[in-house]
């Protein structure tokens, strides 16, 4: 058992998604976080990743826990549209923010037309207010992005809030931080 951490800013439609995964990628390099060149670290399809680094025991709370030495280790970016949520014991639960009501059947069923790109929003079947479905309240932290960065096997270590938030401001964008487990 291991677990994904995953950075995902809170915009369905991030500005310049691809040139902004290129311009972090070259700060967590710059930091020593990940390696510069891609390799066989990741998860997923072709499984190409950033593989880890040193610096990575700085962005941490547990670096023995970091993925060292193991197969997969490495920084995945996705830049098309994905949905990023816990995979085990997700609730399907959404809060909206203007009425308070509960809105998640409906809202994980629109996920249908998002997907595709037919829309950035959800409109609350309560009270009509719409927002970028980013703007509802999630109870378990989930993302819905066409940028995300998949940290693999660096759910135990756990990254620091500074790090997050750092990340967050260079990106110019809040972010979520999705805990994936993985088998
Ligand atoms: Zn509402």
């Amino acid at each position: 058992m291991s677990s994904q951490s995953i950075i995902v800013p809170q915009i369905s439609s991030f500005p310049g998604h691809e040139g902004a995964a290129r311009l972090m990628l070259r700060w967590l390099v710059q930091k020593n976080i990940v390696e510069p060149q891609l390799s066989t670290c990741g998860l997923t399809g072709n499984r190409m990743g950033y593989a880890i680094a040193e610096g990575a025991r700085q962005v941490v709370e547990q670096p023995e826990a970091l993925p060292f030495g193991q197969p997969v280790n490495g920084l995945e970016i996705i830049t098309q549209r994905c949905i990023f949520m816990p995979e085990a014991g997700f609730l399907e639960e959404a809060g909206c923010p203007e009425c308070q009501k509960e809105v998640g059947p409906v809202l994980f069923e629109s996920l249908d037309d998002w997907y595709p790109g037919h829309t950035d929003n959800f409109i609350c079947p309560e009270c009509g207010h719409e927002d970028d479905i980013n703007g509802f309240i999630f109870l378990q932290p989930c993302g819905f992005s066409d940028l995300g960065f998949i940290f693999n096997g660096w759910g135990e270590a756990t990254l620091k809030p500074s790090f997050v938030q750092a990340f967050a401001e260079r990106l110019d964008c809040k972010v979520r931080l999705v805990e994936v487990e993985t088998l």
